[in-house]
């Protein structure tokens, strides 16, 4: 049985990162990345001092773009155009939710899909559909597949079980497994016999946002569970989509939160931004 920390991985990614972000600066390129916020919600400040951490340790640039909550669609679309167009920055991180007045869908098809380094964008997603490299999965997707590559994953043939079907992580994840020959089953909320269709799986993951709703007869034994779900449980402590406390001493291998997926998601975006700074430079 084993606890497959998300610090471990990120590290191991971030090592292969740094080394490039060196070598373009070296060539004269400094990577950077702009993360936009739109307001001060709290937990976008948490995500984006993260981010910032992350680049810091990569030796990527990182700029912080903040806009008034209150901003205007039009306002909002000239300022996202003038970081777009900065020939110093190679990679966007818009943070959500944005504010109700604010429409994101004309953003995804302003952004220069080689700076959509979240796969905002059609162009990165259809990337992800048709397996082509020169784009970006959405960063905790692709998290998940880092996470199951440092265990060593063998994933030809495997029965992968996706609960959760949003285009930022359950779609794309489900695609890239696919794309590594796993046998892939999404469910949803409309799923009949969830915890049944759960069990057959050698790989399970939930990406739901529902507190602890992976209990003991969704798994068995052999099994690894990758538990991307950020939620705040009923002492307001942050948890998981999965009950870890009672399905950890079942299955072979599992991610906690704190401290799994999503500690692996922003070495995934210093990542793309050097991805990205290379095929700009
Ligand atoms: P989302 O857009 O709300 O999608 C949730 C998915 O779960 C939907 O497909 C929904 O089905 C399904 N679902 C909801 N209730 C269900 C139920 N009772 N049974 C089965 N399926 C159910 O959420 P998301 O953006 O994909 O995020 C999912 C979780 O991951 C959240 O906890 C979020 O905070 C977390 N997250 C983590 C990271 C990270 O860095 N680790 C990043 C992004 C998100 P329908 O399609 O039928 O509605």
């Amino acid at each position: 049985m084993s606890i497959i920390k998300g610090a471990q991985v990120a590290e191991a990614v971030s090592a292969e990162t740094k080394k490039r972000a060196e070598k373009l600066k070296a060539e004269g390129t400094e990577p950077c990345l702009a993360i936009i916020r739109v307001g001060e919600d709290g937990s976008e400040i948490a995500y984006e001092r993260g981010a910032m951490k992350r680049m810091d340790k990569c030796g990527i640039k990182c700029v912080s773009v903040v806009l008034d909550k209150n901003i205007s669609q039009a306002e909002f679309e000239k300022k996202f155009v003038e970081v777009n167009d900065d020939k110093n920055v190679h990679g966007i991180l818009l943070l959500q939710p944005l504010p109700k007045q604010l429409d994101i869908e004309p953003i995804k098809e302003l952004i220069n899909p080689i700076k959509d380094v979240d796969a905002l964008s059609a162009v990165n997603l259809y990337k992800v559909f048709v397996g082509d490299k020169t784009g970006y999965a959405p960063c905790t997707a692709e998290a998940v597949m880092e996470t199951l590559d440092y265990m060593g994953t063998d994933y030809t043939g495997k029965k992968c079980v996706v609960i959760g079907r949003s285009l930022v992580v359950g779609k794309p994840l489900g695609m890239l497994l696919l794309g590594r020959n796993a046998t892939v089953t999404y469910c949803h909320s409309r799923t009949k016999q969830l915890a049944e269709e759960a069990k057959q799986a050698d790989i399970l993951v939930a990406a739901v946002g529902v507190p602890k709703m992976v209990k003991a007869d969704f798994v068995k034994e052999g099994m690894t569970v990758i538990d991307v779900g950020i939620n705040v449980d009923e002492n307001g402590n942050m948890c998981g989509d999965v009950d870890f406390e009672n399905v950890e001493p079942i299955v072979e291998n599992i991610t906690p939160v704190p401290g799994g997926v999503g500690a692996v998601t922003t070495s995934v975006l210093a990542k793309h931004v050097v991805m990205a700074a290379e095929m700009l430079k």
